[in-house]
């Protein structure tokens, strides 16, 4: 039996020239390609006269399974995710439809990971430079978690200042998740913290809002919405997000010369900072 290939292709947020060259040249030597009609629309010029199957939102196990089989069976098959398909994407599910049936290394089909721009760095980009710093995804989506452990999530990651981006936010029957997100954030950080709404970054329709924290609930967030909340060092500027590395701790913007007391390539020394970065002591 000749091996199939089972490629899991992450095609960014969108626009063409925003796909990696090696997803574009996955997609040239497929043979079927696998996955959600918007999807399939947005890079259908690169995907034309090959065997689809294209599905809605909710059927993702038959989709998986399919793209599956027709992989052990010999084709080439390529599955494909928005972003980056092991982010929130369809990565996951064909490695536990793999696992349910069996499937080993060095058996048919051969399978690839093949990345893509997540929508929190295509959104990202959009607004500045908000990931500077620590960083971390959460999705609001409690379709198949509990909403219990996504509550904790966000409490630990308030708690820690990290930088978040909120993946599948809110739909049109589901808003109480990102109240209840705000009203957790606002327990940690102040009300005037940089807030972004990116809604379809990089595609048509493309919507940028620039907010904070007390002021975001008075604009549309939809599915095609990510969230970006600054951390408690997050400023906003001329028009942009930016979140500090910490440069400024150690070295003048002005020369370029390290600060009195400090080394090039040592720990910072806490001790000479007049202002410490302890939020969680707000
Ligand atoms: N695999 C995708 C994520 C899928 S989950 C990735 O890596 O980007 C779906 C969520 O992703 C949406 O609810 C939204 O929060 C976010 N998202 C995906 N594409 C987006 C885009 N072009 N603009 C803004 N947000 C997007």
């Amino acid at each position: 039996m000749t091996h199939g290939t089972l490629w899991i292709v992450g095609i960014g947020p969108g626009a063409h020239d925003l796909i990696t060259p090696r997803a574009l040249k996955v997609l040239e030597e497929a043979d079927l390609i696998v996955g959600y009609q918007t999807y399939i629309t947005l890079v259908r010029k690169l995907i034309k006269g090959k065997d689809k199957i294209r599905t809605g939102m909710t059927e993702e196990i038959g989709r998986a399974r399919a793209a599956v089989d027709a992989a052990r069976e010999g084709k080439k098959v390529a599955v494909i995710s928005s972003g980056d398909s092991g982010v929130y994407g369809m990565g996951c599910l064909i490695f536990e439809v793999l696992r349910e049936i069996g499937w080993k290394e060095g058996e048919s089909p051969r399978v690839e990971m093949v990345p893509g721009i997540t929508a929190l760095n295509s959104c990202a980009s959009l607004v500045g430079a908000p990931l500077g710093h620590d960083s971390c995804m959460i999705s609001l989506s409690d379709l198949l978690t509990p909403w219990e452990v996504i509550e904790r999530r966000i409490e630990a990651a308030a708690s820690a200042d990290f930088v978040i981006g909120f993946y599948n936010p809110a739909s049109g029957r589901r808003q109480r998740q990102i109240m209840r997100a705000r009203e957790i954030l606002l327990q940690h950080r102040p009300a005037s913290t940089p807030v972004a709404l990116v809604k379809s970054a990089y595609r048509f329709r493309e919507q940028i809002v620039h907010t904070d924290l007390e002021h975001m609930l008075e604009f549309e967030i939809g599915m095609l919405t990510t969230v970006l909340v600054g951390s408690t060092q997050t400023y906003r500027y001329e028009g942009r997000m930016v979140t500090p590395r910490g440069y400024k701790n150690k070295y003048e913007l002005s020369d370029g010369a390290i600060k009195e007391g400090q080394r090039a390539g040592f720990s910072l020394d806490t001790s000479r900072l007049q202002e410490v970065q302890r939020p969680w002591r707000m």
